[in-house]
């Protein structure tokens, strides 16, 4: 059975590489019935926030992963930070130290600097010195007792070549000669990275270590660690980074970097999950957009591809617009209310106002992400004649006799029509066109200016109905007042004539 683990470092927001990987682990977990494992590596103490945490939780919940153990939910393999855990490495290093696998060092900050300036100078690799590996039991001791407090380095095996079989790269080799001793318990008795990830991983039981490149040369560490401790080690699979256009790994410097990023711009969860799925691997079939247990069904290591994938925010709104398209109008409508009050729009809608929200989602739908429409539905809550004949362009256009007779006529069909619906507006249309001789866009542009206020917009068919809807509504609906199409005709209809020569 198949237990695999998203190890996130709580020290800031979900970026989306690692969202990515978190994705990627819990396709191989959900298609293969195995287990996805959330493990919080908050070690450095500095650096590791419960704030941070909670985002990390937060947004992969927001994705829609989930996980079978975790720290909130608790599991057979716990405890599930590593800030708990802090007693099963001190015995590990024990252990370690006992069999003389690992030793204690007492060199400064200072003294590493130093050996490092000289090994660069010298043309060597910048690795550890060895200055403590030979230090006895007996002069370590002494040393402790003296009230110094040391670290504590693993002996990595000399002339050795660790090789393992990722499951995406294929053999990869590493000679222990370039690698120096880890610290694996810092001064301050915190585990360094490499040796709580093999403690953790080897007593979660993992039996696939998924993660980013950026790790594959801890991995011999890792493997060597193992070893030591009489582990056997997992498979590893690294994924190739996610990179910013210019093919350097995707940063601030980029634009948008988080989850929490993408999601306040607008974009779906399911379609963020569904291009991160893309970025390095294909369902296959030519199907690029699938619902998420589809992604898993397919999703197999061996078809993740080697080489950096690009993140591409075209591509990326495209499968957004996909979703948008698809998703439930009352979904939406909800999911729309804080890009509503940030661009200004306040509203606190009971279910009669939620629902006719997600009725006028509809003129919106050809969005690219959520924040874009309260601007595509501006026209319901901000209308103004006078401000829209304020526009030279627009006056001109209104006054030319034929769009004139269009407003007129308009104003005086719906002063004695019911409110508007799609057959309606029609009717009203038609009348007006049979009234005027004005036809096409002759016809439909003056109406679009006199009820929407606006030279472009949604489809009228839409928009129209949309109006009349929502003036319809009791204040109770918690919906900003909405003018009719009959109120808007008559205020055109009058603005014009105010401003004719
Ligand atoms: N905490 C590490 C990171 O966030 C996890 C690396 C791993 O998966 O082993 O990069």
């Amino acid at each position: 059975m198949m237990r695999v683990r998203f190890a996130p470092s709580p020290t800031g927001q979900l970026h989306v590489g690692n969202a990515r990987t978190a994705l990627f682990n819990w396709l191989l977990a959900r298609g293969s019935g195995g287990t996805l494992i959330l493990r919080i590596e908050d070690t450095d103490v500095e650096r590791s926030t419960k704030e941070s945490e909670a985002a990390i939780v937060r947004d992969l919940r927001w994705l829609g992963l989930d996980w079978d153990e975790g720290p909130d939910i608790g599991g057979a393999h716990g405890p599930y930070r590593q800030s708990e855990r802090l007693h099963l490495y001190q015995s590990y290093a024990a252990e370690l130290l006992g069999a003389d696998a690992a030793y204690y060092c007492f060199c400064s900050m200072a003294q590493l600097d130093v050996d490092r300036q000289e090994a660069l100078a010298a043309g060597r690799p910048a690795r550890y010195a060895g200055t403590c590996r030979r230090l006895s039991r007996e002069q370590a001791s002494e040393r402790i007792t003296a009230g110094e407090r040391p670290a504590i380095r693993f002996r990595i095996p000399e002339q050795r070549d660790v090789v393992f079989t990722d499951a995406v790269r294929g053999d990869v080799r590493f000679h222990t000669d370039v690698i120096g001793d880890p610290i694996i318990v810092r001064a301050d008795g915190t585990p360094a990275y490499n040796f709580a990830v093999v403690v953790d991983d080897a007593l979660m039981a993992v039996t696939h270590v998924v993660r980013g490149e950026d790790h594959i040369s801890n991995t011999p560490r890792q493997i060597l660690l193992y070893e030591a401790l009489g582990f056997a080690p997992p498979t590893f699979a690294h994924l190739s980074l996610v990179m910013g256009p210019d093919h350097s790994p995707l940063s601030k410097r980029h634009g948008a970097t988080s989850v929490a990023e993408f999601r306040s711009k607008g974009y779906l969860p399911e379609a963020l999950v569904n291009y991160l799925a893309l970025i390095g691997w294909s369902p296959g079939g030519g199907d690029e957009l699938l619902p998420v247990e589809e992604l898993a069904h397919r999703f197999s290591l061996e078809k993740v591809g080697h080489s950096a994938g690009v993140f591409d925010e075209e591509k990326l709104a495209w499968a957004n617009r996909h979703y948008l398209k698809i998703a439930d109008p009352a979904r939406l409508a909800e999911l729309s209310l804080p890009y509503f009050n940030d661009a200004g729009v306040r509203m606190a809608p009971d279910d009669r106002g939620l629902g006719f929200l997600a009725t006028a989602m509809a003129m919106g739908a050809s969005v690219d992400r959520l924040s874009q429409v309260p601007a595509r539905l501006a026209l319901l809550f901000d209308y103004d004649a006078d401000a829209a004949l304020a526009d030279a362009r627009l006056l001109s256009e209104m006054r030319g006799g034929e769009a004139r007779s269009v407003v007129v006529a308009l104003a005086e069909e719906l002063a004695s029509a019911p409110r508007l619906d799609r057959e309606k507006f029609r009717d009203v249309a038609n009348r007006v066109k049979a009234r005027t001789s004005q036809k096409g866009k002759a016809l439909f542009h003056p109406i679009r200016v006199v009820l929407t206020g606006r030279a472009e917009g949604p489809e009228l068919d839409l928009a129209v109905p949309a109006i009349d809807l929502g003036a319809e509504l009791p204040a109770s609906a918690g919906i900003p007042k909405i003018i009719g199409n009959r109120e808007r005709a008559a205020a055109f209809a009058r603005a014009l004539e105010e401003r004719l020569p």
